[in-house]
């Protein structure tokens, strides 16, 4: 199938929250959903809140019980049978998404790849999920992995299938049910997914509440009836939902921020290595917190290296996200971009160089939207601008001479996420690998995701790990059943 067409896509006037198999009237009424690029109405949706919350909690409650008695055979069956509607649904939910987030079309056939991966490992990891049964004097011993209950999931708008499938897989093959906040800037591909899923699974078992983060968002994470709270956005809101958790004793998984190192040692092929660290800094537009955006190049081979980092920067082509050749396209929405470039605003006052980029480019019929060029900053690893997480395309470049140095430079920062390294040297790579503060750390191919390997962050990039089996440990406890085989005998306490 090929890319569908903005005509195809076919959206309802209005989307309230998806609660108990149904979509139904939010209690607060409707925000406008806007193309991010050219600033059109694409539809309406729910303004959830307290009431809205109240019920898909309730929903998720009532749903737990069968849900998490179903046998784990039929449960895997079941993401088997998502992961093959959302493949077979994927032309016109990328291009959904496309138009919500602004981001280019083509980025989106890696996106769904990785959700389908996602709930296709899931099916099949939960089926060796297993627990361990041994005698033990006079009895046994079984250890068993329980379900938690319902599990309140709070994503962000960057990449929101993806983001649902990581959230979704796990928690739904450990038996668990729950409720998803969307962000309200890019929720429409959700919200027709959970129509989806009303033919697939009971009621109740997922349900999606979207509306604003300080309204249904807060809501959702101080209700007193859910069970594990997993959390995917910035440092700030992370720090409430972990406060949250802590005080209502809560088990939390937190995916934040990111500012990763990209190191290039100097045996590199140059060209590769400049295609490597382009990808590397402007895939999904910038705005993803895995992005290798601080590049950290050896003396040797720095000013040749730089030279075709701002070639190939020049050639990228900035346009309308729905079109196919499209490699840049528009952020989110205006805060973000006024963010990002109020970031180039701090470079430049810090006395960094912006060496290429910088500026808002405005693209025909997209008035509206805000696309950035590829932007190249020769920062010191001090600069807020080498520190902080931009979220827009945009890489500092910083030199190096030692190894120690680089590693040093490549720690230094409050974030641990992800890093890359380049060398043609496996042992160089590994070695520089072990020592780095990362979660993933990708050699000589930037964001290699491969299913099964474990993603979270050192640092303040979070607490747990997605994609995983680690995945299922957070969405279980386990239970300790030491069975005797009699009772002890009478008067022996005495
Ligand atoms: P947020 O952390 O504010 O948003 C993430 C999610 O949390 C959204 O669904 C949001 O709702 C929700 N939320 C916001 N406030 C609350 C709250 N009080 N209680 C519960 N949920 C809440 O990120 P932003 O969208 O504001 O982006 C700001 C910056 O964060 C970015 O520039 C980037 O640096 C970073 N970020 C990191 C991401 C990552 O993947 N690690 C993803 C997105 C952003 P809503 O937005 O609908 O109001």
């Amino acid at each position: 199938m090929g890319t569908a067409s903005i005509a195809d896509v076919n959206l309802d006037e209005k989307y309230g929250p998806f609660i108990n198999g149904e979509v139904g009237e939010p209690a607060n009424g409707y925000i406008d959903a806007i193309n991010a690029a050219n600033g059109k109405l694409l539809a309406k949706i729910g303004r959830g809140g307290q009431e809205d919350v109240d019920r898909a909690v309730k929903a998720a409650n009532a749903a737990f019980k069968d849900w998490s008695n179903t046998l784990i055979e039929e449960r895997s069956a079941l993401l088997h049978k998502i992961a093959d509607t959302l493949e077979a649904n994927q032309e016109r939910l990328k291009m959904i998404e496309c138009m919500d987030t602004g981001r280019a079309i083509h980025e989106f056939d890696l996106d769904y790849q990785l959700a389908v991966y996602q709930f296709r490992y899931f099916a099949s990891a939960i089926l060796t999920y297993e627990g361990t049964s041994r005698p033990v004097q006079n009895g046994h011993l079984i250890t068993k992995k329980e379900p938690l209950g319902v599990c309140a999931q709070i994503i962000p708008w960057n990449v929101p299938m993806i983001m649902t499938a990581f959230k979704l897989a796990p928690a739904l093959a450990a038996g668990n049910t729950l409720v998803l906040k969307p962000a309200e800037d890019a929720c429409l591909s959700i919200m027709e997914f959970a129509k989806l899923l009303a033919d697939i699974l009971p009621k109740g078992v997922v349900n999606v509440v979207p509306g604003y983060g300080t309204e249904a968002g807060q809501a959702l994470i101080d209700h007193p009836n859910v069970h594990k709270l997993a959390f995917t956005g910035s440092v700030e809101v992370g720090r409430l939902v972990g406060k949250t958790a802590g005080e209502r004793i809560l088990p939390v998984t937190l995916e934040l921020g990111g500012k990763a190192p990209h190191i290039v040692f100097p045996d590199v092929d140059i060209d590769r290595a400049v295609e490597n660290a382009t990808l590397g800094y402007t895939f999904f537009n910038g705005e993803s917190c895995i992005l290798g955006t601080r590049l950290l190049i050896h003396d040797d081979i720095y000013d040749e290296f730089i030279e075709k980092l701002i070639a190939r920067a020049k050639e990228i082509k900035i346009g309308d996200p729905t079109d196919r050749s499209t490699r840049l396209a528009s952020l989110i929405n205006e805060k973000q971009g006024k963010r990002v470039l109020g970031y180039f605003d701090i470079a430049r006052k810090e006395g960094a160089k912006i060496l290429y980029g910088g500026n808002r480019v405005t693209v025909p019929g997209n008035e509206h939207g805000y696309f950035i060029e590829p932007t190249i900053i020769e920062a010191e690893p001090h600069m807020r601008i080498a520190q902080e997480e931009i979220f827009g395309p945009a890489a500092t470049v910083t030199r190096w001479r030692d190894v120690d140095e680089v590693i040093e430079m490549a720690n230094d920062v409050e974030y641990g996420l992800a890093a890359g390294i380049m060398t043609e040297d496996l042992e160089k790579a590994l070695d520089t690998a072990n020592k780095l503060e990362a979660g993933s750390v990708w050699i000589n191919s930037y964001f290699n995701f491969q299913s099964g390997a474990p993603f979270g962050g050192y640092k303040n990039s979070g607490v747990g790990r997605e994609y995983s089996q680690e995945a299922l440990d957070h969405y279980t406890q386990s239970k300790t059943i030491v069975a005797a085989y009699q009772l002890p005998p009478a008067g022996f306490f005495k």
